[in-house]
């Protein structure tokens, strides 16, 4: 058996993994599963279709049904035109705070879940724990989906997970589900003199916004259900955060895309409100093939994250109010990959150290305070699992 490392040990280790999401995280992987094999736990891998990227999960404690997963995601932001000052790679510690990329969206949580489960293995626990480590969080929480589905078909399946994005270690029992599409507009070009006789993409892709101010409008003007009601806004937003297209001022556009994002509330449904503006796309769509049948819409899904729906009496949430003595209601605005495990069947809460207003950030850090707060809570974790 090789050396025991301390959480912070680990943390060193997996912040100087530059996992950024563009890029393979194999070098992490492949660390992280040397160094669970050497201490005589099994690990299990999910890799992307390009093989570049893997999950990682593993099991340890009785071999059934109904431990506690601990789940985080490997990749993190870009730093690229960020002024840091120290190697973002490299965890420095300065005034009481651990700066480097991925200190506190979550390398420190992973750091903190992989010591944990080793303890759990050594130690011994009645109740089974259960690592989960994806990868493309950042772009989509894309990665979770494949990951859970292997896990649940390899491993006895947990009830519970924790996903420990920062929280400042408070309970969040909900967040907002959301989805991207591009959308792409194919026009057809004529003098815009004879604009008439042309279908101009920009214009047409402009009835799209105007349909999302329209239903932003509707929403807000909405009173919203007592769930609704704990977000910030309280109602489901449209919005277009990019859009480009035209070549000439005298040329109706052949092309434009924008960027159509939605952000739903609990009651809301993803799909719903897909089939809504396609409905609206495919409008449009008639209209434009009515002047020039060659013209069309096409959209792409960019992404989809699943909201988290605060549960009656959920057990994940028990179990973070219990070790962290929270008993506040708190939802967030960020996506994460819990939405993904509720609908998996897990019981699924928001709990993790640091502060989200560091992460994405140049000189992101953790406070040693909070670092030191995420290894007592993963120490009460263990008592609790002994216990069964
Ligand atoms: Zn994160």
């Amino acid at each position: 058996m090789s050396d025991i490392l301390s959480p912070r040990a680990i943390m060193d280790k997996l912040v100087g993994f530059p996992t950024v999401s563009r890029d393979s995280n194999l070098d992490l992987i492949d660390w992280v599963d040397t160094y669970l094999t050497a201490q005589g736990i099994t690990c299990h891998r999910h890799y992307n279709e390009d093989g570049d990227k893997a999950a990682l999960f593993a099991h340890v404690g009785p071999d059934v049904e109904g431990g506690l997963a601990l789940s985080g995601h490997t990749d993190v932001v870009p730093v690229d035109g960020q002024p840091w000052t120290s190697d973002p790679w490299t965890v420095t510690e300065r005034d009481g705070r651990l700066y480097g990329r991925g200190c506190t969206d979550m390398k420190g949580f992973d750091a903190l879940a992989i010591w944990a489960l080793v303890e759990a293995h050594h130690n011994g626990v009645a109740r089974p724990l259960q690592l989960a480590l994806s990868y493309d969080e950042e772009i989509g929480c894309t990665g979770a989906p494949p990951l859970i589905e292997a896990m649940t078909a390899k491993l006895p399946k947990a009830s519970a997970a924790i996903i420990g994005e920062p929280s400042t270690l408070r309970a969040v029992t909900g967040h907002k589900g959301s989805q991207g599409f591009h959308t792409r507009v194919v026009g057809f070009e004529v003098h815009s003199s004879l604009m008439h006789t042309g279908v101009n993409a920009i214009m047409e892709a402009a009835k799209l916004i105007v349909w999302a101010n329209e239903r932003n409008a509707e929403n807000r003007a909405r009173t919203p259900s007592t769930l609704a009601a704990m977000f910030d806004p309280p109602w489901t937003t449209c919005h277009v955060g990019e859009i480009e297209g035209g070549t000439a001022h005298n040329i109706t556009a052949k092309h434009c895309w924008l960027g159509m994002d939605f952000r739903v509330v609990p009651g809301d449904s993803l799909s719903d409100w897909k089939d809504a503006y396609l409905t609206r796309v495919r409008e449009i769509e008639a209209d434009m093939q009515a002047v020039r049948p060659e013209t069309h819409i096409e959209i792409t899904k960019r992404y989809e994250v699943p909201g988290l729906q605060p549960e009656q009496d959920g057990e994940a949430e028990a179990l973070a109010r219990a070790l962290t003595g929270d008993n506040g209601n708190h939802v967030v605005s960020y996506g994460t990959e819990a939405g993904h495990f509720q609908n998996a069947g897990y019981s699924a809460v928001v709990c993790g150290p640091g502060d989200i207003a560091q992460a994405h950030q140049p000189d992101e850090y953790i406070t040693v305070e909070q670092f030191e707060a995420g290894h007592d809570f993963m120490r009460r974790l263990l008592t609790r699992l002994k216990e069964g």
